[in-house]
């Protein structure tokens, strides 16, 4: 049997990469009954029926799974964000990491369009690259009309599945085609020109882009936390888990807590503030949610 991983789905077929062949194949009859069927991201094992064809049949357990885009196995999460056009905002920047975090998916962070911005934004940018990088995050700055450095970024993408997530207009098209400019992916000016909007089609597809795979579709497009529970937000702010021994009491919410060592070091500025504060809004808005029966 051989073994490889559904880089496309469409029409009832699913396209299985196994080394640098790939195979149309159909999930056997014994996904019908199972509440399990083949996802993109999927690794499987299939019978090779014709030279080209085959039929799936078995699913190996997955890392992770996403519903929007619908794929599984995704090693990691590229925020793109813009430092300008539109404006900077760590506001969304970490509601897209605590949306990641969540899932257990590793994020990265990429801010575009640094060739539009003068000296002094250039040094905020600068100083928000420093916080995020202390938190942990790998934090790259580019442009894609400059793409002389982009292949820097290559190592990024090398042997992973990479979902890529961010706000509209920030450049997650223009990137990814200029790494790979065989992708024709639409950018906002071939939209407006052809009169309609992006990510017209439902599909979703693995590209190739520096010798790894990333959808074609960004995902996390809903940006609430209506699936989250209080407990996993401190978990999705590295610099305020609970493992770290921050805090006097295991579980502290670093709320009104007494003793709690996130809220001194908040205080010393060991903890950015806004990081803190973008916690306790969110904090807030999974807490006055209303509960779901
Ligand atoms: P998406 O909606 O995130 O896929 O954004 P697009 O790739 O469609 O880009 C939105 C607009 O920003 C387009 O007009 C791009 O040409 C422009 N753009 C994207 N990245 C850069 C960049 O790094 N520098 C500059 N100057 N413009 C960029
Ligand atoms: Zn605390």
């Amino acid at each position: 049997m051989a073994e490889g991983k559904i880089i496309k789905a469409l029409s009832g077929f699913y396209y299985v990469k196994s080394g640098e062949q790939i195979y149309q194949c159909r999930g056997r009859g014994v996904f019908r009954n199972k509440k399990i069927s083949p996802l993109v991201g999927d690794f499987v094992s299939f019978d090779i029926n014709d030279p080209n064809e085959g039929y799936i049949m078995e699913i190996k357990p997955r890392e992770n799974e996403l519903v929007r885009p619908p794929i599984a196995n995704i090693d990691q999460a590229i925020i793109v964000s813009s430092a300008i056009r539109p404006d900077f905002s760590t506001l969304l920047l970490d509601r897209f990491l605590v949306l990641i975090e969540a899932k257990d998916i590793k994020p990265v962070i990429f801010i575009t369009k640094m060739d539009m911005i003068d000296d002094l934004k250039n040094e905020e940018i600068e100083s928000y690259k420093k916080n995020y990088e202390k938190v942990g995050y790998d934090v790259e700055l580019l442009s894609s009309k400059k793409p002389n450095s982009l292949p820097e970024l290559e190592h990024y993408f090398k042997n992973k599945v990479t979902v890529i997530a961010g706000q509209s207009g920030v450049g997650k098209s223009s990137l990814l085609n200029a790494l790979n400019p065989s992708l024709l992916l639409k950018t906002a000016e071939i939209s407006e020109s052809l009169g309609r909007g992006k990510h017209t089609t439902r599909h979703v597809e693995l590209v190739e882009v520096g010798r790894g795979l990333v959808a074609d579709t960004p995902g996390f497009s809903a940006l609430d936390f209506s699936n989250l529970e209080l407990g996993q937000l401190t978990d999705c702010f590295p610099e305020m888990r609970a493992d770290k021994e921050f805090c006097r009491f295991r579980g502290c919410m670093h709320h009104k807590e007494p003793g709690c060592s996130v809220k001194q070091a908040v205080k010393e500025g060991e903890i950015a503030t806004y990081r803190y504060e973008h916690y306790m809004k969110f904090f807030e808005e999974i807490q006055s949610r209303k509960p779901r029966y």
